[in-house]
């Protein structure tokens, strides 16, 4: 097992990383930037190193200082968290050049899935079902033309290398495909710095319905039953539950065993995750996370297993130390993410907390960075905290929801709670009665 592992993220995932180490006896090392020397992930660490000034890309993405600060601690594996270096394949390259070990998959198959036209490919040639598009990259308008009156309006055009929901403008009639495909190219361009882009059915009332899987370097692989992520914004999750209110055990099984089967056939290792859109009966695959999710809690929370622990054990060389048989599924789990915004526009708004106080009592975990006292910078992501409840079914999940965001006090600074709490109020959602675009569309637009 690992010695020490350094941690190269921040905020309640570092935090959560740094505890599973803790609990399993291995030192951690936290790096941060100038802006976070207060951050929890620092104080609670082992051992720290600053690696650079406030902006991403010159601290949490400055791969040369990273490594350095590994080498100067002498940690002997690096977790790279969520976001950030998380899917840079030529990152784990890097690390591994070192003699160092990367928590996560192989470079070739982070490589393989960060480009989701190679991953959707790879998953046609498994047998997995995927929403129906071009074939490949679309390089011009005119092929663009041509793809959409053979998959049928609207059609969405969507960057290869995608993330964060960006990239991504639906074409409801051939009279707005050029403005779409020129702004989809233009928005992948700047955000990834690779325009290219495919096209896919734009679905109409889907729901996103992803699996977790863990692989060990054995050849063993299980699923971890489904979460639902449907209650989206701008295709950014705000809220998941799991098991899904639209599944039974039965689709569960089903499409459990086409991720663990193809998993198994792409020689995979470490956590991962299928993101699939659900609609009549039918699942399309969507894309393949190859890291640890920030709603990974939900599926802790159902099966009682460490995923965290689970993926540094696999990353060390153990055996995945429990069966398919053996996993078995308890309960209801709900996450709420919750973000330095203002609730009605959705502005970011950091600040300093005044007053911090979590919910706690059966069945609720928080998952933050957050103390009173603390200035929220405003360099990084919004995501402030993960409120996670657990019930025996999801009656008791919501009814548990609805009175720790009643507790939860974070002061001096606006955050979306009370979008959390007008959600627990209304029918549909407490029906499990919602798609895609239902926050959108009927929430958020009433
Ligand atoms: P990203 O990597 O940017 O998160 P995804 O491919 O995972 O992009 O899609 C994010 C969300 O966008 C989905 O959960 C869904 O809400 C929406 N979406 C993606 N593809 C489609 C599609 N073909 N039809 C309808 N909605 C889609």
């Amino acid at each position: 097992m690992f010695e020490k592992i350094l941690i190269a993220n921040r905020g309640e995932i570092a935090l959560r990383i740094h505890r599973a180490c803790r609990e399993m006896g291995i030192k951690t090392v936290a790096v941060h930037s100038t802006a976070d020397a207060d951050a929890m992930h620092v104080r609670l660490a082992d051992e720290s190193v600053c690696i650079g000034p406030p902006a991403a890309r010159d601290s949490y993405l400055n791969v040369p200082s990273i490594l350095s600060a590994a080498a100067v601690t002498g940690a002997d594996a690096i977790h790279p968290g969520v976001g950030f270096l998380s899917e840079n394949a030529a990152f784990s390259d890097i690390v591994e050049a070192h003699g160092i070990t990367f928590i996560g998959p192989a470079a070739s198959h982070i490589q393989a899935m960060g480009d989701k036209i190679t991953a959707k490919a790879t998953m046609i040639e498994l047998g997995v079902p995927c929403v129906p598009g071009s074939d490949g990259e679309v390089h011009d308008l005119d092929t663009a033309r041509a793809e959409a009156e053979r998959i049928g309006y609207p059609v969405l055009i969507k960057a290869a290398a995608g993330g964060g929901g960006r990239g991504m403008k639906v074409a409801d009639t051939p009279d707005e495909l050029e403005e779409a495909f020129t702004m989809a190219r233009r928005e992948a361009g700047a955000a990834f710095g690779n325009a290219s882009v495919y096209m896919e059915r734009y679905l109409g009332n889907p729901r996103h319905i992803e699996i977790p899987i863990a692989a060990d370097n054995h050849g063993n692989v299980i699923h971890l039953g489904e979460r639902d992520c449907s209650i989206q914004r701008r295709h950014q999750k705000v809220v998941e539950e799991a098991p899904s209110p639209a599944l039974d055990p039965a689709e569960r099984e089903r499409i459990g065993k086409r991720a663990v089967d193809a998993i198994k056939s792409m020689g995979y290792r470490s956590l991962g995750t299928f993101e699939f859109l659900y609609e009549n009966g039918e699942f399309f695959f969507i894309e393949m996370n190859t890291r640890l999710q920030v709603e990974h809690p939900i599926t802790e929370a159902i099966t009682g297993i460490d995923l965290v622990r689970l993926q540094i054990q696999i990353a060390a060389g153990a055996k995945l130390p429990i069966t398919q048989e053996e996993v078995t599924f308890s309960g209801h789990a709900i996450e709420c993410r919750i973000t330095a915004e203002d609730p009605i526009t959705f502005q970011p708004r950091p600040g300093r907390v005044t007053d911090y106080h979590a919910p706690g009592g059966l069945g609720v975990r928080v998952d933050s960075a957050l103390y009173g006292g603390y200035a929220v910078p405003p360099h990084y992501d919004s995501l402030i905290a993960k409120l996670i409840v657990h019930g025996a079914n999801r009656q008791e999940a919501l009814m548990r929801l609805k009175r720790s965001l009643d507790e939860f006090v974070i002061d001096g600074l606006p955050t979306t709670i009370p979008l959390h709490q007008r959600l627990m109020k209304e029918r549909a959602f407490l029906d499990g009665d919602y798609s895609i675009r239902w926050l959108e569309q009927d929430f958020l637009g009433s």
